[in-house]
């Protein structure tokens, strides 16, 4: 069971592991960013990343949060931390300390209530961005990226002792730059969606697709998710290096959607999309 959990998918620096199943669970772990995005089920590969990004508190995403911070503290691990939509924060923290009283022990924990445009730095230069998403329950997007200093253009030319020179004379030869890594929308509806350049250059964008079958626009319209032909139509727009579906309902097989995504898109433009469900 671990090792199906670890297995995961490989994308440049990154690997995803994990699960994702519409409706059942998901947990996307991404060991590198010491980051699980969503925490629906906690796989041992969940239970070892510091941070928890919850986008929304549907049960498929959220259901294991207790069990995440119990079992750390029971592990003898450092209390996790939770970065959560601001409108759940409140019964979070509730639900936790009812869960602290049925089991007689409390369970260290930090939740961090973010609203769309706030950040949270998870190590020095390393930042996730919190984004709005519209869904049928208050829901964020998370962007990661990392934060470096660039020379400016004028000295590249110069040698190490130069630039210390000037950098002792309190010049300001450096650019803050914004990397933007990854990219992860739980549940969503695209058409409101604001997307941002960052969420469409993050070398990984990780993206629900929940429905495959023709016939099938309405449900994703009325439970404000997305539809192949919603992503299809999107494609072009994405620059993204990796484009990671989740979400995928039982329903249809990983074989079949696949099969589904080849009818639409020739090979060159399927290369960059791959399905994870765990
Ligand atoms: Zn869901
Ligand atoms: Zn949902």
């Amino acid at each position: 069971m671990r090792n199906k959990f670890r297995r995961g998918i490989r994308c440049g620096e990154l690997s995803l592991c994990g699960v994702s199943i519409a409706g059942e669970q998901t947990a996307v772990a991404v060991p590198e960013l010491d980051v699980c995005f969503d925490i629906g089920l906690c796989p041992r590969v969940a239970l070892s990343c510091g941070y928890i990004c919850l986008t929304h508190g549907h049960m498929d995403h959220a259901a294991a949060l207790a069990y995440y911070f119990s079992q750390r503290d029971f592990q003898g691990m450092q209390p996790g931390t939770a970065l959560v939509p601001k409108q759940i924060a409140e019964p979070i923290e509730q639900m936790l300390a009812a869960w602290d009283r049925i089991e007689g022990k409390v369970s260290p924990r930090q939740i961090v209530p973010l609203a769309g445009g706030d950040e949270y730095e998870i190590r020095r230069n390393l930042v996730v961005q919190a984004f709005r998403v519209p869904h049928t329950a208050a829901s964020l997007g998370y962007l990661i990226y990392s934060r470096r200093e660039k020379l400016l253009e004028e000295y590249l030319g110069l040698s190490s002792p130069q630039i210390v020179e000037l950098k002792n004379k309190g010049q300001k030869i450096t650019r803050t730059t914004h990397v933007p890594l990854l990219c992860y929308l739980g549940d969503v509806e695209f058409e409101s969606l604001k997307w941002t350049d960052m969420m469409r250059q993050a070398t990984v964008l990780v993206v629900e697709c929940t429905f495959f079958e023709e016939g099938h626009q309405h449900r994703a319209r009325f439970g404000q998710h997305v539809h192949l032909d919603d992503f299809i139509e999107l494609l072009p727009q994405l620059q993204n290096e990796y484009i990671v579906l989740t979400h995928l309902s039982r329903r249809t097989d990983m074989r079949q959607a696949k099969e589904l995504l080849s009818q639409r898109l020739p090979r060159d433009q399927r290369q960059r999309i791959h399905f994870f469900m765990g």
